[in-house]
């Protein structure tokens, strides 16, 4: 992080800039990607995986009714 008014290079998580006091006003974390797609991509997997297993439960209890 860079301080604005005076050009400092300043470690992260510094709340106050060393040279000329100038508060740094320190972003709120956003939350990863990952984790905000990760319960959407689950459902859809599982709504498939879900989709699949009943296609092959009803191709084999066709199969068993034809027999
Ligand atoms: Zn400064």
């Amino acid at each position: 992080m860079i301080c604005p008014t005076c050009g400092t290079e300043l470690r992260d998580g510094v709340l106050m800039c060393p040279i000329c006091g100038t508060k740094q006003i320190v972003p709120p974390p956003a939350p990863p990607k990952n984790m905000q797609n990760n319960p959407k991509i689950f459902s859809k997997t599982r709504v498939v995986s879900f989709i699949i297993v009943m296609i092959f439960l009803i191709i084999g209890l066709w199969r068993v009714f034809l027999q």
